[in-house]
């Protein structure tokens, strides 16, 4: 059988991975280990806060190496993961179908997404666990006529204990994560080298024959029929450049920021996060601890379960790259300015809650959705291929994105990944 390279095992990886495994004998190189979610109390980094010893995001792999900080000279901290699953397991299990971007430029993905709603669990049946304050937020929003919706999850609400933790890795096994493409894909036959870092795709006359990764301090050649990369928005362009593929410098990230106050007995930071949705034309507004304000932004006062916050989710203008040293990604002058919306926004929310505007205070920006380096084109709806790339040589996420969604992306990702890797079986098996 014909040998297929999966490089990353995230949203899009462990899809494409699956897709392929059985008309292709699949390996998946992964730049981290196995997952494993935090399992110690946070009552250790709530103590370091107290005593004003904790300084900077990137101290979180230190007590969570699963988490990859980067952070740009204007401060916007990127988080993504770097192990199994990629960033799925870091999230908070948002599932909505983003794909009209794609849809215009000829892209129908309806038969994927149907799909996948067969093999995740997908729900909206949680809201008998909201707490009372965010059933108060609802109100107010329903009220402003902001038709809010309770968030689809990937997730099993029987087994969700509200904990708040989602970004730290479930530990009840409720929210589903895409470990688990990657283990059906194991289970065919497919093969996981974990702790091996692509560096760069090997090709000639158009053609690649491999790929040059570290794994355990040696740099080794795997030979390959079919190659899909899957590193991620910030990963797969710094392989595609390193193998003299110029990408796009259209990055966009989704930036974060949380608007927030006191408030007695909120618990959100015991809650099961984003809980329901408003939409905008730029930025979508939801209930959400942002636990990275709360440790590392003075701002966020202790104790956790007595700060009630709305995040803020922009859909940036995709202006930006990264390269193999750093991330080059600013605010444009219409990025800020509909960020200034966006909190206005929120404070009126919370006004009508009863907050008084001195008492609002906001988050650290931070961005966990990077893509669009190597966006998809119109000509390119039919074979999923960029002419860039060597003819057996695919691309299987988040950097296919045309542009910035400002909402949850994995479900699309994961639509799209099987696609590419459906194209790739026309093509090459
Ligand atoms: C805190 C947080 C919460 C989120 N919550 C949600 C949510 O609720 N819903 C949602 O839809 N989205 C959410 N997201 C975003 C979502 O998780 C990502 O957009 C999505 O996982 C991106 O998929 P991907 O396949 O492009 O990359 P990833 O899932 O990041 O996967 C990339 C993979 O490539 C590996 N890799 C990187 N470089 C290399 C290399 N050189 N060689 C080998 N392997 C490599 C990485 O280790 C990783 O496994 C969240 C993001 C964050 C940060
Ligand atoms: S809130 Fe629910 S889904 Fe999230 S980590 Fe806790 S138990 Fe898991």
């Amino acid at each position: 059988m014909k040998k297929a390279i999966v490089v990353g095992s995230g949203a899009g990886g462990a899809t494409v991975a699956k897709e392929l495994q059985g008309s292709f004998d699949v390996t998946v190189l992964e730049a981290g280990r196995e997952f494993q979610p935090l399992t110690r109390s946070l009552k250790v980094p709530e103590r370091l806060k107290r005593m004003k010893l904790l300084f900077d995001e990137m101290e979180i792999p230190l007590f969570f190496p699963a988490m990859r900080i980067q952070k740009t000279p204007d401060r916007m901290v990127h988080v993504r993961g770097i192990g199994t699953g990629g960033t799925t397991p870091l999230g908070t299990a948002n599932a909505l179908r983003m794909d009209h971007d794609l849809k215009k430029m000829g892209i129908h993905l309806d038969a994927e997404f149907e799909e996948l709603s067969r093999q995740i669990p997908i729900t909206t049946a949680h809201r008998s666990k909201w707490r009372e304050t965010t059933n108060r937020l609802y109100e107010v929003c329903r009220d402003m006529g902001l038709n809010p919706w309770p968030m689809p999850k990937m997730a099993d609400p029987g087994l969700c204990q509200g904990c708040g933790r989602c970004i730290f890795g479930c530990l009840s096994g409720a929210k589903w994560d895409s470990r688990k493409f990657l283990r059906d894909a194991l289970a065919q036959g497919a093969r996981l080298i974990t702790e091996c870092a692509v560096k760069e795709i090997v090709s000639q006359n158009g053609r690649a024959s491999g790929v040059k990764a570290r794994t355990r301090g040696r740099m080794k050649f795997f030979p390959a029929d079919l190659i899909v990369l899957a590193a991620g928005g910030l990963g797969t362009p710094v392989i595609l450049q390193a193998s003299g593929i110029p990408c796009e410098p259209r990055l966009f990230v989704d930036p974060v920021l949380c608007v927030a106050t006191g408030w007695i007995g909120a618990w959100q930071n015991r809650e099961i996060p984003m809980p329901f949705v408003v939409q905008k034309e730029h930025y979508i507004v939801s209930p959400y601890f942002d636990h990275l304000s709360y440790f590392f932004n003075r701002r966020w006062k202790a104790p956790a379960r007595n700060i009630l916050s709305l995040m803020i989710k922009l859909a940036d203008t995709n202006l930006g790259q990264v390269t193999r040293r750093r991330i080059q990604k600013t605010l444009t002058p219409e990025d800020k300015d509909r960020l200034k919306h966006a909190v206005d926004f929120c404070a009126e929310i919370l006004r009508r809650l009863g907050v008084k505007k001195e008492d609002i205070f906001t988050g650290t920006i931070n961005a966990g959705h990077p893509g669009g380096m190597l966006p998809l084109t119109r000509e390119e709806a039919e074979t999923l291929h960029s002419p860039r790339l060597p003819e057996n040589v695919y691309v299987a996420d988040a950097s296919l994105l045309p542009g910035p969604l400002g909402n949850p992306p994995s479900l699309t990702i994961m639509a799209l990944a099987r696609r590419v890797g459906r194209a790739a079986k026309i093509a090459h098996s």
